[in-house]
């Protein structure tokens, strides 16, 4: 048996219950969950509107522990080891894993998103019914089973209740500042919320110049203060644009956008630096919305580019995060703000919604 928050429908709070895992079938891993935060991205399957949650789910996706058991076939892995699941596994043999330009590897792709495992059955049960997957990870169930290809095995010293971040908010937005911020670079970062911050942090690990925030809320301001950044605009005033080439001497090397609102995509795209500045994609739009670029915008050297899980391949990559958050150089505890028990959860997402929390993380313990 195994404590679980169920999500039997959307809009409705979760059940804590205890369900049934099966054990590890080829290729996969019995991992006992010790933490997990709570994302946006949950979120969205708990209101319904994401696609890729099917019902009656196990939610959960950032999350870190022990293996407890392999299935037959399972070689990298064994009893005892500390892992992160990932949502977005590594291969290693796929033409997206070999092509070294991507980090996206979607060879379980099709079944992740039915919630159901590789060999197209759920592990779970409750009350006599099968339970779904989400995201491949599942892990606001105290016991979950995870694809061996999906888990990234990480130093035992690390702390599992902080470095659960890295499955998913903290490495978005660390990775993609490491990967396009260069030493003495000007930054901007739209949207100071949980992957602006971080964003923020990577900027000034990888030694940026100027880090700018803009965001609506100036109580958000604080954090990112502590995090790195060095000058912040209230986008209420409505001058952001020329207050960017005010502070960058003509524009920004690198934007970043984090709301996923269409017309601040467009404004980050505006706010580079002709010539040369990069525009990076992170804030997910509505369904069908569009973003409007007339070609000049982009044909005298700016580039428009996305990034998903920080560029970070995940079981290759994700050792270097831990080894930064345990060299102190990056900050994962300021982010969480709270700690509950599974039995805390609805309150967790209560908190999220009503803006009160950056990052709850939810334990087993
Ligand atoms: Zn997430
Ligand atoms: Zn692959």
């Amino acid at each position: 048996m195994s404590l679980a928050a169920i999500c039997v429908a959307p809009n409705e709070p979760f059940v804590i219950d205890d369900i049934h895992v099966d054990g590890p079938r080829a290729g996969e891993v019995l991992v006992e969950i010790v933490a997990s935060g709570l994302c946006h991205t949950d979120l969205t399957a708990i209101e319904g509107s994401n696609t890729s949650c099917v019902y009656p789910a196990v939610l959960g996706h950032e999350g870190a522990g022990r293996v407890v058991e392999i299935g037959p076939g399972v070689g990298t892995l064994a009893a005892g080891d500390h892992v992160i699941p990932l949502y977005g596994p590594e291969c290693g043999v796929c033409k997206m894993c070999l092509s070294r330009r991507t980090n996206l590897c979607w060879s379980i792709k099709q079944t992740r998103d039915r919630g159901v495992l590789p060999d197209g059955t759920p592990r779970f049960s409750w009350r006599g019914k099968s339970l779904h997957h989400f995201m491949g990870t599942s892990t606001f169930s105290r016991y979950t089973i995870v694809p061996e290809i999906a888990l990234a095995k990480i130093r035992p010293d690390a702390p599992l209740d902080s470095v659960c971040l890295l499955g998913c908010g903290v490495t978005t937005g660390v990775g993609a500042a490491l990967d396009d911020v260069r030493e003495g670079d000007n930054v901007v970062v739209f949207g100071l919320g949980g992957i602006g911050v971080n964003i923020v942090q990577g900027a000034r690990i990888a030694g940026a110049n100027r880090i700018i925030g803009v965001d609506l809320n100036p109580a958000r301001r604080t954090i990112a203060d502590d995090f790195g950044m060095t000058d912040f605009i209230d986008a209420s005033a409505g001058r952001t644009l020329e207050a960017v080439r005010d502070l960058t001497g003509g524009g920004a090397d690198v934007a970043f956008e984090c709301t996923g609102h269409v017309k601040v995509m467009r404004e980050a795209l505006d706010c580079c630096h002709v010539g040369w500045g990069t525009c990076v994609l992170l804030g997910v739009e509505p369904r069908d919305a569009t973003m409007a670029v007339p070609p000049v915008a982009v044909r005298y050297g700016r580039t428009v580019k996305g990034s998903y899980f920080g560029g970070v391949r995940g079981r290759s990559g994700l050792g270097r995060f831990v080894d930064l958050y345990m060299d102190g150089k990056l900050d994962i505890d300021r982010l969480i703000t709270h700690r509950l028990p599974i039995h805390e959860i609805n309150r967790g997402f209560e908190m999220m919604v009503k803006g009160e929390s950056l990052r709850s993380v939810v334990s087993f313990a």
